[in-house]
């Protein structure tokens, strides 16, 4: 078939809904058609370069066009691109969960797989519930969650959600949860920061909804360490094992969800392991291939699977599945970057990275439409708003015409609101990193400057 570039363009604004996208707005702008990538670097229709500041939505790790990862892909598709693990099993899903056991924490022997981060904790609400049912618990209905989560956007994912402009239209189709309040919010208001009081003082409302609810209570579900899609937020450190204290007390389980922060993100191949902490249930996604191909798994304990288990007849087990489910070339792909992440030494590259990201936004503080600067590890959000404090108005559209701006100097971001979001490929050089950050104040300044 014979297209132009302007063909292109055409169709992709006359065919084409964008995720997360008002369509309104993406037609009347021009948004770059990536063409190809060459490690930090993609390069759209017309050629022009841009650095990958978000890793093509969190996911990719060690550069696009990996000749390392192309290759595993390739070998494993003149092999067979996907067979599938109802009742069968391939060689690269069988392999990968081996791996994923050996490289997460001791407590998680089990590996179930999906596509994508949604699904990976859908599968951990089911399965957390029906393990209560399998046990005769019936009773058992509710998650404590927390304002401003994000897990997804299937119905589930989105019940145990909390951020308003995202979730609130489909309230009446959600489950009922508890809730406690965002972390780093709360905090902030109460406390002017993430210290140990505040940390206290959400492990005891924790408590609270515990000592009154534990029996009809499945679980708590968090992100892991921070709260990414609301604007990178982080927890006071040792919430999370507080926490992991307060679910084994009261019987209930502790879901972590590792989809962003998983994979390096935060220094560490798993946040879970900055706290010494191992969950009931662990998500996992993005970065589980690299950012090559849609894979997730959902990781669980011996406990949870042994109750699942019986004579065919007893029906107890876990009645969930897709078509992709272990693909074969996901699968092959994420053997491969775990391959990486040992053999290139990734994360020990990665710390002196982290430490310059950090000194390098020390300067943003200098901004007066900084209003706050937020981190964990290699993730990063700057948060706008205007000269007095207040935010931009929502239709404004702060955060897209920074990153529009950023465009010109060949750097692609996705700011969540008026947050500019650092979520760079680990295998990123100093040298564009600040890059990266350069561009980032002009663009700042200069949307900014009459504000
Ligand atoms: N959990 C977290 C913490 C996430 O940040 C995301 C995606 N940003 C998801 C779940 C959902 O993953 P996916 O988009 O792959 O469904």
């Amino acid at each position: 078939m014979d297209f132009s570039r302007e063909d292109l363009i055409r169709w992709d604004k006359e065919y084409f809904w964008h995720p997360f996208t008002q369509m309104k707005v993406y037609r009347e702008e021009d948004n770059p058609i990536f063409e190809r990538g060459e490690g930090v670097y993609l390069y759209d229709i017309y050629g022009r370069k841009y650095i990958d500041a978000i890793s093509s939505l969190w996911c990719n790790v060690h550069g696009h066009n990996h000749p390392r990862l192309n290759n595993a892909l390739i070998k494993q598709l003149c092999k067979v691109a996907h067979t599938t693990t109802l009742g069968s099993s391939n060689i690269p899903s069988i392999i990968l969960a081996k791996r994923l056991v050996e490289i997460t924490p001791p407590c998680l022997t089990k590996v179930f797989y999906s596509e994508d981060g949604a699904e990976a904790n859908e599968i951990a609400l089911k399965m957390a519930y029906h393990y209560f049912y399998n046990k005769g618990e019936r009773e058992r209905k509710y998650f404590i969650t927390l304002s401003n989560a994000y897990h997804g956007d299937t119905i589930g994912a989105v019940s145990v959600g909390g951020i308003e402009i995202f979730h609130n239209a489909y309230k009446p189709l959600l489950f009922k949860t508890f809730k406690l309040p965002s972390p780093y919010r709360y905090c902030k208001e109460k406390y002017g920061e993430l210290c140990d009081e505040c940390k206290e003082d959400l492990l005891n409302r924790l408590r609270n909804i515990l000592e009154t609810h534990h029996g009809e209570v499945i679980g708590i579900i968090l992100e892991s360490g921070i709260q990414a899609a609301a604007g990178m937020l982080p927890y006071p450190k040792g919430f999370l094992k507080g926490v992991e204290k307060l679910s084994k007390e009261f019987g209930v389980f502790f879901i972590v969800d590792e989809v962003a922060t998983g994979f390096g993100r935060t220094g560490t191949l798993f946040y879970v392991e900055q706290e010494g902490v191992c969950p009931d249930f662990m998500t996992l996604g993005k970065g589980i291939t690299g950012g090559y191909l849609p894979l997730a798994v959902t990781l669980t304990t011996e406990e949870v699977f042994n109750a699942f288990l019986g004579d065919f007849g007893e029906a107890k087990h876990f009645y969930h599945g897709h078509t992709y489910t272990g693909n074969n070339l996901a699968c092959a792909v994420a053997i491969e970057n775990l391959n990486i992440f040992e053999e290139e030494k990734t994360l020990e590259e990665l710390q002196p990275k982290i430490s310059h990201l950090a000194k390098r936004l020390e300067e943003f503080k200098e901004l007066p439409w900084v209003y706050d600067i937020r981190r964990l590890g290699f993730m990063a959000g700057i948060e706008l708003r205007r000269r007095d404090g207040e935010p931009f108005p929502y239709g404004d559209r702060i955060g897209f015409k920074v990153a529009y701006k950023a465009r010109k100097r060949g750097v692609f971001f996705r700011p969540l609101g008026d947050v500019m979001v650092l979520m760079m490929p680990l295998v990123i050089e100093i040298g564009e990193i600040d890059h990266v950050l350069d561009t980032l104040k002009w663009a700042i300044e200069d949307t900014l400057r009459a504000f």
